[in-house]
């Protein structure tokens, strides 16, 4: 859409310059008008370029994107089995901290079963003293007079130690058990402590562990819009090529009407040791797009800057640059078969000229919609995609 704008306000610009140069009186108006629009041309051009440019520039964003959503993918699982773990920590330690206050709970009823023990037989113990007391006039007495000797006076004397003796005993050993209680409900407690802190921290895990998730999520979305943009990228250089590709078929088919096949079998387009075809003819698979690509010709591997030879005589109907095809020359060899040859670094040949087999007709490059130096070779017969390899009307055979 920029690239649209740019060029059209370009060319208004150009339009403009090209009325002053008219209106001047200037000797060499019609030759600088021939130069500009010669200069608006190599604008346009160098747009498509640029056009190249980017999407080979969000082809490898794409790549290194896919292959960080691949991992954005595995840190997701791993979260997800992290979190679920967590939250089963959380309910373990739930569940601890649950028998931990049932405890506590039961040693508190303890305690306060054996303080009131305690205090009952306190109270017991006052009262019998006091009743002891009470009776202690008489009983003192009883115990002096009702004594027959006074052996017989002390041992009724122990009596009333004895029940003292007995009382003082059984509280200290309630006493004894409710510091017990007291002491394990403390240690409890503490232990409950504990264990509420080591929650909160895997509360506060779980926490962070959902923020990082939702931070992974936003990511996978991030790139998820890349590729959506890479798409129409690509698929507005697709549309490029397909122009291209029917412009051809049209001037071929008005070309075949007046000439007849020059003859012959077609010669493999690059030197005989560039005989390494990495995409065949037909239906592909395009990892990025996630979806079937029909490839209209073949790919032969080779370095940048390797000659590519005509595979057969005839006349140049295209030489130019395409968003698509990048740099690319397009041969018509008469009776409507046309071969195509893109992605060039450079072109040798302009468009109308005559060119023999086995001439030079460009150099292997990387330019249009390509992600490495390499021929794309196609051919046409009556405005038809045929299969480079499996020619059905015979015409030629391909050495390799
Ligand atoms: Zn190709």
């Amino acid at each position: 859409m920029r690239n649209g704008i740019t060029i059209r306000w370009r060319a208004a610009a150009l339009a403009l310059i090209v009325c002053l140069a008219a209106v001047l009186p200037c000797a060499g108006g019609r030759a600088n008008a021939l130069e500009i629009s010669q200069k608006n041309l190599d604008s346009l051009k160098s747009q498509g370029e640029q056009l190249a440019s980017e999407i080979k520039k969000l082809t490898s964003d794409i790549q290194t994107a896919e292959k960080n959503k691949t991992n954005a993918l595995k840190i997701k699982a791993d979260l997800d089995k992290k979190i679920g773990l967590t939250e089963d920590q959380i309910e373990l330690y739930e569940a601890i901290i649950a028998q931990l206050e049932a405890q506590i709970e039961l040693r508190q009823e303890n305690i306060t079963e054996t303080s009131a023990q305690e205090k009952e037989t306190y109270e017991l113990f006052k009262l019998r003293m006091r009743r002891l007391y009470e009776q202690g006039q008489a009983g003192y007495l009883q115990v002096f007079f009702g004594a027959q000797s006074f052996s017989d006076l002390l041992s009724r004397a122990d009596v009333i130690g004895t029940i003292a003796e007995h009382d003082a005993r059984l509280m200290a050993r309630l006493k004894e058990l409710r510091e017990k209680i007291e002491g394990e409900k403390a240690a409890i407690t503490n232990e409950k402590i504990e264990d509420e802190e080591i929650k909160a921290e895997l509360e506060q895990r779980k926490v962070d562990l959902e923020k990082q998730y939702s931070e992974n999520e936003s990511y996978i979305n991030r790139l998820e819009g890349d590729v959506g943009r890479y798409r129409e990228a690509y698929e507005a250089a697709e549309k490029s090529q397909e122009k291209i590709r029917k412009d051809i078929q049209t001037v071929a088919a008005e070309l075949a009407k007046k000439n007849v096949y020059v003859g012959g079998k077609f010669i493999w387009p690059l030197p005989s040791q560039n005989n390494t075809i990495t995409s065949l003819y037909g239906t592909r698979w395009h990892p990025i797009l996630k979806a079937y690509r029909f490839h209209t010709g073949i790919d032969i591997a080779a370095s940048k800057g390797t000659a590519i030879y005509a595979v057969n005589g005839g006349e140049v109907v295209m030489s130019d640059y395409d968003s698509g095809y990048g740099n690319f020359v397009s041969i018509s060899h008469g009776g409507g078969v046309v071969t195509l040859y893109a992605h060039m670094t450079s072109r040798a040949v302009k468009k109308g000229q005559i060119v023999k087999q086995g001439q030079v007709i460009g150099y292997v490059g990387s330019t249009g919609l390509s992600t490495g130096p390499h021929l794309h070779f196609e051919v046409m017969i009556d405005g038809k995609n045929e299969d480079p390899m499996k020619n059905s009307v015979n015409t030629y055979l391909l050495k390799k």
